[in-house]
Formats: structure tokens, C-alpha cells, sequence
């Protein structure tokens, strides 16, 4: 076989650059190596930017995101006892779009099913050879055959885990990495949101967010510790330590149910300087991860893949490379401020046994002026909202 792009990876990013490439006429194929049921299975995002919409809607899959996906003009802070809001429509002219990342995955998928588009699914052994030459090519393994694809770019879409970055030379490759001493347990229940705009809890506890898929579903996450198991944590106990972490209003009106997918989510910050090597190309989260507590990390993923299929797209059509060389430097400025905001964000909502009563001190005066500032508002509304791409 030989395509223009070969994609490593159907999870939002490959399956978005798949999207935006066959919309500029470009030839593109995407391996990946679990199964469509197992990729749509995986429960994260659901907080889209305008720039993500944007590429959606440039991609031809907003349809569905637009008719079913909610409006939010702001978020709530809440912190001793009360409720703050952050407006972000009067702070900035902004909003976000609360559309989960399971559907965003699922429309793509459909687009690229009608269009007759190819995705190898429970492709094994995947490996990206040759992409410091002009001829790299992509092996992979099905019903226990090998096969290569020639391409002319691949685009290493493949996750945290993939096999894209690890395939790199130690010495090609920079990272910056934070592990955080706590995760996110989180359940997803078929309940009515406790409120219409997403809560973000700061309490002694630990920090609690409050989220949604729709109208009827809801997602939560608690502050736990790194060793907890979910087996650790019953339905029961989770309602609980949540309505503890909210303010009086909140408790009262959360509605709880049986949980349709639990989990725990590590938190992390990751960046892998640079995202280009020769003719091999790293999105996603295959470059950088930041911890949930911001929204980012689909958001971020979004943005290296509408740079790189626009790079793409000149390259193929007006025969300038300026986009490709410039597809790294111009990818981690936008991160590394994501970065920066997430890990700010992060520092402020969560608990962190070892700052002690100083440090809750100082979150406690940090949300205080947050809040009554329209400077230190404004800052985290932009921030949230997404900042704008680059030309
Ligand atoms: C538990 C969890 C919760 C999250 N919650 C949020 C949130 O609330 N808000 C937010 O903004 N972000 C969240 N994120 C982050 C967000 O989901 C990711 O940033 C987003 O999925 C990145 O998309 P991606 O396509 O780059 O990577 P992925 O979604 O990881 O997709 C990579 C794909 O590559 C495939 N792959 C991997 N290795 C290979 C290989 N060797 N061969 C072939 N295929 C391979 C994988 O199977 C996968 O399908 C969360 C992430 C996790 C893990």
C-alpha cells in the first residue's frame, strides 16, 4: 500500500487529521491497534474550545456537536461554602461547548465510514521505519501477517503510549515531565447535572468537580489518593465524599445514581520537545500531556492536528514547506502556555498534603482575589476558553 499520510492512531487526533486531510484531497490511511468498540469505550474529555468546534466544523462532523452539544458561558469556583461564577461571555465574548470526547470520536468515525475512508483496526506490532530519509514507510501486523505501507509523512497520533515517540533516538527528544501525588476518581451516571454550568471545587477534603456529558448524564471526579483502587471506592462511598466536598446548596441538590463507568484517572504534565523528527510528525497526546483539572488536553490535541493538516495541505498544494517547519515551534508555544495554565489551575483547586496550612492559606487568598478581580478573572476566563491559534 502507499498513501501521502500514514496516521498512527484513531483516537481524536488521528481520526481528526484524517478528517482535515481528506478535506484537502490528501490520500491518508490510519492504523490503530485496538478496536472501534474499545476506542469509543474510553471515557474523557467533554469541554471543546471554539478553536476545536472550529476544526470540527472545517472537518464536516459539527452536525451532531451542534444540534446536541451544551452551550456554557461560564464555570462555578467553589470555595468556603459558597459559589463563585467566572463569566466567560462577559469577560471575554467566549464560550465553551460541553460535547463529550466519546462523541466526538463516534462522528468521526461514522464521516470516515461513509466516506469509504481506511482505518486498520487491531493493527498489531505497529512501527514507523526510515522517517529521517525521504521514504519512510509503516509495518504492522494482521492475522499474522506482516505488511508496509509506503508513505511520504507519517503522523505519530498514537497517545501517551505509543509507539511513535518511543521509537525516537533518546538523544532526538527533550522531556518535561510532573507527576502529581494524588488522581481524579471519577463516575459517570445516567443523572440530571447538579447545576447547568460545571462546579470546581477547592475544599479541605480535597478538590471535586462537577461535570456533564447532556442534560441527563452527568460526570463527577473526587480528589483521591494515587495508591486508591477503584474497587476502593463503592458508588455509596464516592456520593458521599462528593456531597462533603460541596457547598450546602450543591449537596442538597445533587441527584445520584448508579455509576455507568468508573475510573481513575492519574494527573500529569508532559511535554517532548520537539514534535517534529525528518518526515515523522508527533500530535496529541503523544507530545505532551497536562492534567484534566484545565480541560486541555483534546483541546490541545485539536490544535497540533489542525497545524499539522494545514501544513500538510501547502505542502501538497503550494509546494511550501514553511508550515512543516514551522509545525513545532508554533505547536508548543500554544502548549506550553496550556501547560502553564493547567498546572497554575491544578495548584490552586487541589489539596497538597505537603504545603500544609500555609499552602491553604495562600489557595485560600489566591481564590479570593480570583474572584473579586476582574483582571484575575478575566485571565483564567481566557485561559479557559482557549486561546486563540496562530496563523
Ligand atoms: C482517563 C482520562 C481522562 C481524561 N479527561 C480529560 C478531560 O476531562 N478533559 C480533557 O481535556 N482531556 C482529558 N483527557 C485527555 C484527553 O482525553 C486526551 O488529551 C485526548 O484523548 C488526546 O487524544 P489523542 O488522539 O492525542 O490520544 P489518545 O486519545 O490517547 O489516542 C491515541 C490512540 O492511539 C492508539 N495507539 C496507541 N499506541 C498504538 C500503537 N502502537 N499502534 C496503533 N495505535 C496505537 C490508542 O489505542 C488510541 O486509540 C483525559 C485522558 C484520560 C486518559
Amino acid at each position: 500500500m502507499r498513501v501521502q499520510v500514514a496516521i498512527i492512531g484513531a483516537g481524536p487526533s488521528g481520526l481528526l487529521l484524517g478528517a482535515l486531510l481528506h478535506r484537502a484531497g490528501i490520500d491518508a490511511v490510519i492504523l490503530e491497534r485496538h478496536s472501534p468498540d474499545y476506542v469509543l469505550g474510553r471515557i474523557r474529555a467533554g469541554v471543546l474550545e471554539k478553536v476545536t468546534v472550529d476544526l470540527l466544523e472545517q472537518a464536516g462532523v459539527a452536525a451532531r456537536l451542534h444540534a446536541e452539544g451544551l452551550v456554557h458561558h461560564g464555570i462555578e469556583l467553589s470555595f468556603g461554602g459558597t459559589r463563585h461564577r467566572i463569566d466567560f461571555q462577559g469577560l471575554t465574548g467566549k464560550h465553551v461547548t460541553v460535547y463529550g470526547q466519546t462523541e466526538v470520536t463516534r462522528d468521526l468515525m461514522q464521516a470516515r465510514e461513509a466516506a469509504g475512508l481506511q482505518t486498520l483496526y487491531e493493527a498489531e506490532q505497529v512501527a514507523p521505519h526510515g522517517f529521517d530519509g525521504e521514504r519512510p514507510t509503516v509495518s504492522y501486523v494482521r492475522d499474522g501477517t506482516t505488511h508496509t505501507i509506503a508513505c511520504d509523512f507519517i503522523a505519530g497520533c498514537d497517545g501517551y503510549h505509543g509507539v511513535c515517540r518511543a521509537s525516537l533516538p533518546a538523544s532526538a527528544v527533550q522531556t518535561f515531565e510532573r507527576v502529581y501525588p494524588f488522581g481524579w476518581m471519577g463516575v459517570l451516571s445516567q443523572t440530571p447535572p447538579v447545576s447547568d454550568e460545571l462546579i470546581y471545587s477547592n475544599h479541605e477534603r480535597g478538590f471535586a468537580l462537577c461535570s456533564m456529558r447532556s442534560m441527563t448524564r452527568s460526570r463527577y471526579y473526587v480528589q483521591c489518593p494515587i495508591e486508591d483502587k477503584v474497587e476502593d471506592w463503592s458508588d455509596e462511598r464516592f456520593w458521599d465524599e462528593l456531597r462533603l466536598r460541596l457547598d450546602p446548596a450543591a449537596a442538597e441538590a445533587l441527584v445520584t445514581g448508579p455509576s455507568i463507568e468508573k475510573g481513575i484517572a492519574p494527573l500529569r504534565s508532559f511535554v517532548a520537545e520537539p514534535m517534529r523528527f525528518g518526515r515523522l510528525f508527533l500530535a496529541g497526546d503523544a507530545a505532551h500531556i497536562v492534567p484534566p483539572t484545565g480541560a486541555k488536553g483534546l483541546n490541545l490535541a485539536s490544535a497540533d492536528v489542525g497545524y499539522l493538516a494545514a501544513a500538510l495541505a501547502e505542502h501538497y498544494g503550494e509546494r511550501s514547506d514553511a508550515g512543516l517547519d514551522a509545525y513545532s515551534q508554533r505547536c508548543l508555544r500554544r502548549i506550553w502556555r496550556a501547560e502553564r495554565f493547567s498546572w497554575w489551575f491544578t495548584g490552586l483547586m487541589h489539596k497538597f498534603p505537603e504545603t500544609g496550612a500555609f499552602g491553604r492559606k495562600m489557595q485560600s487568598a489566591e481564590l479570593d482575589y480570583l474572584v473579586n478581580s476582574r483582571a484575575a478573572s478575566t485571565a483564567l476566563a481566557e485561559n479557559y476558553v482557549g486561546l486563540p491559534l496562530e496563523s
